[in-house]
């Protein structure tokens, strides 16, 4: 039996561009596009249409915690 083996190095993102990506956020399934000037992350859905919704990174993860719990319960 074959099984195909996708060999990600690293474990990075085939779509990621030189632009610098919050990994936490991408992990979760968001942009996590990160505003280098101001450090703020992007925490729209990953490959959203439209323009990034930066907001900052207590808030950013304020909103991972609250997914996370709410994917706990719904299970
Ligand atoms: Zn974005």
């Amino acid at each position: 039996m074959t099984v195909a083996i996708r060999t990600r190095p690293g474990g990075e993102r085939t779509d990621s561009h030189n632009a610098s990506v919050n990994k936490e956020l991408a992990e979760a399934g968001l942009c996590g596009m990160t505003h280098l000037a101001t450090g703020r992350v992007c925490v729209r859905p990953a490959r959203h249409s439209g323009s990034c919704d930066f907001r900052t990174r207590e808030e950013a993860e304020r909103l991972l915690a609250r997914r996370e719990s709410a994917a706990a319960s719904t299970r």
